[in-house]
């Protein structure tokens, strides 16, 4: 019984990995250890690896590394059952009823994680990645599962297919490793380092592991004349220390090598040991040691201890000159730094239990905070086991464009802010978003490791509306900007054609005034600013008109202007009653269109008597500066009256767009008044004016728009 026998053999190897957990952690609860062992053995009981060996056998590695790392049980756990949910037909409520909470929100992050798709991304955009990775795990522990995992893939890379291969060693160089860098793992980055170069540059490894074999022995008698004296020495000065001749790995030689151009030998000659000492002041101690027998290169000195680095790290490195002329590189260290060195943020994990002191405490948060790059976070003091379930890039969501470049956006955050993220002219022009390849609403929120494709039309202007959805400051600030910039367009606009309006009563043309000289006496920065006011009406026209007339004409301006339209205007007053006033000139404001059934107002414009706008009309604000212009009108239509709408309507690009629409809109008793339609990519706008009775009657053909196949949105058209 084949199987039999193998189960024994794992049980073996799992006992074994239980009494290590045993002797540094007294409080683990093996009886779950051993139910998780049994869970994950039967959920994988059929499946085989690539290699053909039993799965059990993977996730067994995990825990085992992880033991390596002295993790708590439940990481172990996590360990042992981290791809049942993926790879079998269990799911997290079944590991929850089974193990915890703890235990099934560990394996509920790393099947995440692993369903993640990193596929073909760019090198420049590897931070990215990591800080997405990170976004998605709430429990730093998945992380260290993660590690252990990949680094037990990796180590039995081989029998996969090459394409694969080079993909998996690709993304475990640019976003494992320096993860595992960044929070401390010295260990597992250099392996992972070095197997990701054994599988991508494998001729190169190959010839690196030959030329180290080669040159072992002479390498390590090398050291030993060097450290014979300093053994002897430290222990006369009472000093217990232990030595390590240490490797380099291969990916830092293949670096040096491929990089800064050093050759191999050189490289090699520096030979690196390693002195681990028992108290700080030791450290010191032992440097004075190594510095009286050997000349050391002052340039090479560096005191990581004094001021360590960022993720940590303390040491203290020197490098002297040796015996025969050689030069060696020393790292010295206590025991408790080089734990730290090797295994990072694992090792303070085991600092859970609470025996630290509270300057410790501080110390670590400072830590912690800088290796997460936690920027503009307050630091949470209420434990440090909280601060290990990170909260770090989780108000934040990472999406691709088509061609794989990762943006970094806030939490909630819509295709309008990522068009904004990608350019500013994007932004401004955006259209409509494609999300994974589907048309969503420009107001979409976006989900961790979207494909977003923004469509852009030179005529998309930002919307009022969009300041309702975006979430991104620049988004939002660009928008407004603009919003403000057009606005201060249409007011010089305005303000010029009622200047010019007021002068040809005199017949005084607009080009014959100094405008700056006028624009200095009216007291405004420029022509342009004094134009707007005038638009805005926080410049009197009067006032303006003073300036420029004769004496004589002056007089005549106060009544001018007012007056003289309303008796000019004799127009129809198509359908609108206006507040104690008769045969006034009425248009309807062309930026908002109104319709009967719609609030409205009137506003008294030179040159054009009444405009009447809609409540909501965005240039109706501006216009209401000036209260004096404000009119009460009111609808005062009969049934045989039709207005203008503006409608603009967006749609998928499909044949049958065109006749569809005209369809409804005639069978709705709406006149199609002019049709105007672009088409962009896959998506058509189409701008429609169209007659209507009232608002009812429009909103019944809105309905009826919306509902045809391909429409995506309608709305009313301002210009
Ligand atoms: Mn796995």
């Amino acid at each position: 019984m084949h199987s039999v026998n193998i189960e024994n053999d794992y049980h073996k190897v799992f006992e074994g990995l239980l009494q290590r957990i045993k002797r540094y952690d007294s409080t683990a609860d093996l009886a779950l250890l051993r139910k998780a062992f049994n869970f994950s053995y039967d959920a994988h009981i059929n499946q085989l690896r690539v290699s053909g060996s039993p799965y059990f056998e993977h996730p067994l590695e995990v825990a085992k590394i992880l033991t390596g790392l002295k993790m708590d049980y439940e990481t172990i756990a996590g360990g042992i059952l981290h791809d049942v949910v993926e790879d079998t037909n269990i799911d997290i409520k079944d590991l929850r009823r089974e193990f915890g909470n703890n235990i099934a929100q560990l394996v509920d992050g790393v099947t995440k994680i692993s369903e993640l798709k990193l596929l073909g991304f760019e090198t420049q955009q590897a931070e990215n990645f990591r800080k997405m990775l990170l976004s998605m795990v709430k429990d730093i522990r998945v992380i260290l599962i993660k590690f252990a995992d990949r680094l037990h893939n990796m180590r039995t890379i081989d029998v996969l297919p090459k394409d694969k291969q080079k993909r998996i060693a690709l993304e475990t160089r640019e976003v494992y490793a320096p993860l595992a860098h960044r929070l401390g793992l010295a260990r597992i980055k250099s392996e992972l380092e070095d197997l990701a170069l054994k599988t991508l540059e494998s001729e190169i490894y190959q010839d690196l592991a030959k030329r180290i074999q080669s040159t072992k022995d002479e390498r390590e008698n090398a050291i030993r004349r060097l450290t014979k004296p300093i053994r002897k020495a430290l222990a006369e000065a009472q000093i217990h220390a232990r030595f390590e001749g240490r490797a380099k790995d291969f990916n830092s030689i293949y670096n040096k090598i491929n990089k800064r151009g050093v050759p191999f030998e050189e490289i090699y000659d520096l030979l690196a040991i390693r002195i681990i000492v028992e108290k700080l002041e030791e450290c010191y101690h032992a440097l004075g040691i190594v510095h009286s027998l050997y000349n050391p290169l002052h340039e090479r000195f560096k005191d990581y201890i004094a001021t360590p680095k960022s993720n940590g790290y303390q040491s203290i490195h020197t490098t002297v000159m040796g015996p025969e002329g050689r030069k060696f590189e020393i790292q010295i260290r206590t025991e408790l730094m080089h734990r730290t060195a090797e295994e990072g943020i694992a090792a303070h994990w085991r600092y859970k239990e609470g025996k630290m002191r509270d300057d410790d405490f501080d110390k670590h948060l400072v830590w912690l905070r800088q290796v997460l790059d936690f920027d503009d976070q307050e630091p949470d003091k209420s434990s440090f086991m909280e601060h290990l379930k990170i909260n770090l890039f989780q108000d934040e969501v990472f999406a691709f464009t088509p061609k794989g470049d990762l943006h970094r956006l806030p939490l909630h955050s819509t295709t309008v802010d990522f068009a904004f993220t990608v350019h500013t002219d994007v932004g401004l022009h955006c259209l409509a978003a494609k999300v994974n390849g589907r048309i969503v609403p420009l107001s979409y929120e976006l989900k961790n490791g979207d494909t977003v494709e923004i469509i852009t039309s030179a005529n998309q202007r930002p919307n009022e509306d969009w300041l309702k959805f975006v979430i991104s400051s620049k988004a939002r600030s660009k928008i407004k900007k603009w919003l403000r910039d057009s606005k201060f367009e249409s007011s010089i606009s305005l303000g010029e054609e009622m200047l010019t309006k007021a002068l040809n009563k005199f017949s005084i043309k607009l080009k014959n005034i100094d405008m700056a000289d006028l624009a200095k006496k009216m007291k405004a920065k420029d022509e342009k600013e004094m134009l707007a006011s005038i638009g805005r009406g926080d410049i009197k026209i009067e006032s303006v008109l003073r300036r420029i007339l004769p004496e004589d004409e002056k007089d005549k301006t106060e009544h001018n202007v007012f007056s003289r339209l309303i008796e000019k205007a004799r127009k129809s007053s198509r359908g609108i009653r206006v507040a104690g006033i008769d045969n006034v000139m009425i248009s309807f404001g062309k930026c908002c269109n109104p319709v009967p059934g719609e609030p409205i107002t009137g506003i008294v414009t030179k040159g054009k008597g009444i405009v009447v706008h809609t409540n909501d009309c965005r240039n109706l604000y501006k216009l209401m500066q000036e209260p004096e212009r404000i009119v009460e009108v009111s609808w005062d239509v009969d049934n045989s009256n039709r207005f203008l709408a503006g409608l603009y309507i967006l749609g998928e690009r499909k044949n049958n767009l065109l006749p569809n629409l005209s369809d409804t809109i005639t069978k709705a008793d709406c006149n199609i008044n002019s049709i105007k339609m672009t088409a962009e990519d896959s998506l058509v706008t189409c701008i429609l004016s169209i007659e209507v009775y009232d608002l009812d009657h429009l909103k019944r053909v809105v309905t009826k728009i919306n509902k045809i196949d391909g429409v995506i949105s309608v709305n009313r058209f301002n210009e």
